[in-house]
């Protein structure tokens, strides 16, 4: 088995998850695009999803499940997309561990008084590669240190 398809078989379990909301995101007037090997799903019922059921003040812009890429709009996963690769890179290492590891982090770094968002070691990590919100001059743009502002 080749190394590219291990990856795809160790991180599946996830993709899974990502892939399963491409019905309902069709249905509701989202999309679907392959870019740098993975599925990104935008708009429609992941823009709600993201926007409500992500536990964060004020959602996510976008959140990777494996080698499926959630995004509110194709401009944001534009924006968020080598962010994510980092993300998709993570999942690739942990497979499906990456899930709990991460949360687990978060509580961890809670736990301590830190921010379990941008304190999280795996956030840490894709925002030293790839900050979309520090240079962008969209009106996306609202960075700065707080753990309020919108998220990949
Ligand atoms: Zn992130």
């Amino acid at each position: 088995m080749t190394r590219r398809l291990m990856s795809v078989v160790w991180v599946l379990p996830n993709t899974c998850l990502g892939l399963s909301l491409v019905p309902l995101v069709l249905a509701t007037g989202g999309g679907v695009q392959i870019v740098q090997g993975t599925v990104e799903i935008y708009g429609g019922a992941v823009d709600w999803l993201l926007r409500w059921l992500v536990p964060l003040p004020t959602g996510a812009s976008a959140m990777t499940l494996g080698h499926a890429i959630l995004g509110r709009n194709r401009e944001v996963l534009a924006l968020c997309r080598d962010h994510e690769q980092v993300h998709v890179r993570q999942y690739e290492r942990w497979g499906p561990l990456f899930l709990p590891a991460y949360f687990g982090a978060s509580l961890w770094v809670w736990a301590r008084g830190r921010r379990p968002y941008r304190d999280n070691p795996f956030e840490q990590e894709a925002y030293a590669q790839s900050d979309p919100w520090s240079r962008s001059e969209s009106s996306l743009d609202r960075s700065d240190d707080s753990d309020t502002n919108d998220r990949c």
